[in-house]
């Protein structure tokens, strides 16, 4: 037997769907800019580690962030401008 969903209710599945994606895309954005903001800080348009104050201008933004060698972050993470413009990229969707 063939079960027939009327079209409305598979219209309204469908509306459930794309907006609890949406939702679950805008919380996942909002912890990854909770997560880079607790790492970094941008002053006078220069983005700053908040472990060591070590920062980088914007038109460095691909090269690898350079953290005093005290500094108790991981210099293996993506370069801050990028990992930014990657959260707000995929928050505008
Ligand atoms: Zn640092």
């Amino acid at each position: 037997m063939v079960l027939r969903v009327p079209l409305t209710l598979t219209l309204v599945v469908r509306y459930i769907d794309v907006t609890h994606q949406a939702r679950v895309d805008t919380m996942d954005s909002e912890r990854r800019i909770e997560h880079w903001n607790a790492r970094w800080m941008i002053v006078a348009g220069r983005v700053v580690c908040t472990s060591c104050i070590e920062s980088q201008a914007l038109m460095d933004c691909e090269r690898q962030f350079s953290h005093a060698r005290e500094c108790d972050a991981d210099a293996e993470d993506a370069p801050p401008w990028i990992t930014l413009h990657s959260i707000l990229d995929a928050a505008r969707g």
